[in-house]
């Protein structure tokens, strides 16, 4: 099994010994109790966790504002100027003082609702004070409540960028505002020399594309002199982030290409009689292309990775059975594990009905696979006498030993853990080539910090005769409509989809919703005229293939269901995708659902059911998927809209997570990090030389923390 090996690269640094990892408590002005809330609420638990929570912006005290220049638009202002009518009002909890600040150009109101004990005594009438704070405008008055203000004559923060940071209502409460951030951060500057902060890029990288050195951008970063020294800063801390995972990438890529892998150089009887007698369609190019790529890919004596992209519809599915013939003629086994029961089933079922004129064995492994069953066809896969099994995760349980198997394709990635991907390798001595297949288009940039090991096919061409689906945003007002509409269908002889979102993370919740909709699907589909199918996910396997049977094989007009259909499901005569509650979908689950039909010759369509108060988000979703159905588009969009750990269910892992680095926005610094790291780890793969040292050390420590080890 090919572990990412971070022992080719030295632990290089006695970490223990440097001051950055000293518990956050010893700083100056945390202590136990504060230090313990830092270390829950934002995961700071020592000096460089506090050094890595960046600002997220700046206040500008690089200039003093005139009082007349204040408008509507204005936020955070400084301000300087004489105060005076210094006086208390009102009573009780409404007790305040107030005083006014002018200058040349006009005045305003400052307001203390607390500590108005240490505001009476610091202030002067007629005193000269630099202020800063957040201008209000109530009822015609301009006004800056609890502002921060200094004597001129000794105002230090004069001429700086005034750091923000992030906090959390927890850590406000506790008096940890984002001054505080600022007070620990410019506390722990003072602890540390320049020496500490080690440069870990090499220098011919900062040369190159003309990085800040890692002191500077640390310090630039929290106490920029100027916009222009944070620019850089940041630039190189987001470098920094890329860098040390594409090179980690990289050298995961290398580990593969050099893995021996087991040749397919055959093209057999059973690929070529499939060719030419079952298979009932003519392939497209693009099935073409990427066929051709995974042939040559195994031919070559290296272990394949490789990832099909397609879109919903695309035809992944003989591309991976034909591969798996591909297999079968060069005397390996081969697999293919799909996310759930349903699917795992539907494809036993079409691969057995594609490959019956060959007569080749094709067995079902699934978690409902029990007993005697099961005994036989763990010793079927032992022995060599299955070639091909289809299944879900049960195909990776220890209790399940090939006799040879040489190619493993896996359907739906995204629904798979990184770490299950490994265990599949683990079967054999030498690791079986392995065929993602996702209909989850990934952005690029995406797909370079996720896949980037992996190969990437592209199947960019549908089989031809397909129909746009047209789909249609409607609000509940117009149900009645729809509901004559899916009727009209349905005497047409078609079958539709009613799907309901998951309202809540409660199971729960999400299954009365769901019987509340049955129930209302029944009152407008009286039973004695339509039949329904319901499936969801608190039902019993069996059960639920069997609901799922009636649908596809047309006895139910309707299935009513949650996303459990959401991947794979084919059934050619439903014509109709209905999702109540769309808006609570983000935009790749949405175009995943409108896959599940516009897959037979008939006009499609996809209603999208909404509230009619959603939120512009939710507008916006509904009206690009009205627009578009091309699956990276919406991708890209998706990404956009929601940031990539939230889609990809990567964020437990920890691989999609950068301190400052934005998949989205900073797309282009990826491109650079990648080319840099693939040319550095081309030359030199372990990093050897002593200008290395430093980046090898910070390497092994991301890996301890990371997953990314796990991931191959
Ligand atoms: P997906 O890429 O979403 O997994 P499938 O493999 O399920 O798509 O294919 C969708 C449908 O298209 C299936 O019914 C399949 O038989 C059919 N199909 C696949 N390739 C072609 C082709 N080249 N020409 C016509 N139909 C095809
Ligand atoms: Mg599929």
């Amino acid at each position: 099994m090919t572990y990412f090996c971070l022992h080719n690269y030295i632990l290089a640094i006695n970490n223990s010994e440097n001051i950055l990892n000293s518990p956050i408590e010893y700083l100056k002005g945390v202590g136990p109790q504060r230090g313990e809330l830092l270390r829950k609420e934002l995961e700071i638990s020592t000096y460089e966790d506090l050094l890595y929570h960046y600002p997220f912006r700046y206040f500008d005290r690089t200039r003093i504002t005139k009082i007349a220049e204040i408008n509507m638009t204005t936020e955070y202002v400084q301000l300087a100027g004489k105060v005076v009518n210094i006086a208390e009002e009102g009573e009780g909890r409404k007790r305040r003082l107030t005083a006014t600040l002018y200058d040349d150009t006009g005045r305003l109101q400052l307001v203390w609702f607390q500590s108005l004990t240490w505001a009476k005594k610091f202030l002067e009438e007629y005193g000269q004070y630099v202020v800063f704070g957040k201008v209000n405008f109530f009822g015609g008055e301009v006004s800056i409540s609890h502002p921060e203000i200094e004597p001129l004559s000794q105002a230090t923060a004069l001429g700086g960028m005034q750091p923000v940071y992030s906090t959390t209502n927890k850590l406000n409460a506790r008096g940890i505002t984002n001054r505080s951030f600022a007070k620990l951060t410019q506390a722990l500057f003072e602890k540390i020399k320049p020496s500490d902060i080690v440069e870990i890029l090499p220098v011919e990288i900062l040369q190159q594309y003309r990085l800040m050195n890692r002191y500077h951008s640390l310090r630039q970063i929290h106490f920029p002199e100027k916009e222009e020294y944070a620019a850089q800063a940041r630039f190189r801390l987001k470098w920094e982030e890329f860098f040390l995972l594409q090179l980690q990438i990289a050298n995961l890529r290398l580990q593969h290409t050099v893995q021996p892998g087991y040749v397919f150089d055959k093209v057999g009887n059973y690929f070529n009689r499939f060719y030419k007698e079952c298979l009932p369609f003519e392939l497209t190019n693009a099935q073409k292309r990427v066929l051709r790529e995974i042939r040559t890919d195994t031919a070559i004596g290296k272990q394949m990775n490789r990832l099909v992209q397609g879109d919903v519809g695309s035809g992944k599915t003989i591309v991976a059975t034909m591969s798996m013939l591909l297999a079968l003629d060069n005397g390996f086994q081969a697999c293919m594990m799909a996310p759930t029961e349903i699917l795992a089933r539907q494809h036993y079922q079409g691969i057995k009905e594609l490959l019956d004129p060959l007569q080749i064995p094709v067995a079902i492994l699934t978690g409902t696979v029990k007993g005697k069953e099961r005994k036989a066809i763990l010793e079927g896969l032992a022995s060599g006498a299955i070639p091909i099994v289809v299944g879900t995760h049960a195909l990776i349980e220890d209790s399940v030993v090939f006799k040879n198997l040489g190619l493993a394709a896996i359907d739906e990635q995204h629904k798979f853990g990184v770490g299950q991907r490994a265990r599949l390798w683990a079967k054999n001595t030498k690791a079986p080539h392995v065929l993602v297949m996702t209909a989850t288009p990934i952005p690029r940039t995406l797909a370079m910090t996720l896949y980037g090991d992996l190969d990437i096919s592209v199947i960019d061409e549908l089989p031809p005769g397909r129909q746009v689906i047209k789909t249609i945003h409607r609000s509940d007002h117009h149900r009645a409509k729809v509901m004559d509409f899916l009727k009209n269908e349905i005497g047409k002889g078609r079958q539709v989809y009613i799907v309901y979102p998951l309202i809540d993370e409660s199971e729960k919740l999400d299954y009365e919703s769901l019987l509340a909709g049955y129930e209302q699907v029944k009152s407008w589909f009286p039973e004695h005229k339509y039949k329904i199918a319901m499936v969801h996910g608190r039902q019993e396997a069996g059960e639920r293939s069997r609901n799922m049977a009636r649908f596809v094989s047309g006895e139910a007009d309707i299935l009513v269901a949650t996303t459990v259909i959401e991947v794979g499901v084919n059934v050619p005569n439903a014509s109709v995708m209905l999702i109540e509650s769309a808006e609570r979908f983000g935009l790749s689950q949405l175009h995943q659902l409108r896959g599940r039909v516009g897959r037979g010759a008939d006009q499609s369509y996809c209603i999208l059911l909404t509230g009619s108060n959603i939120s512009n988000d939710s507008y916006e979703r509904m009206k690009i998927m009205a627009s578009t159905s091309d699956g990276f588009i919406i991708a890209e969009k998706d990404l956009e809209m929601r940031g990539a750990g939230d889609i990809y269910g990567t964020q437990q892992s920890g691989v999609l997570k950068f301190k400052i680095a934005d998949l989205v926005k900073d797309a282009a610094i990826l491109e650079q990090c990648r080319t840099a790291a693939q040319e550095l780890i081309a030359v030199n793969p372990t990093l050897q030389g002593a200008q290395y040292y430093n980046l090898r050390a910070a390497l092994s420590a991301k890996g301890d923390k990371s997953q990314w080890n796990k991931i191959s």
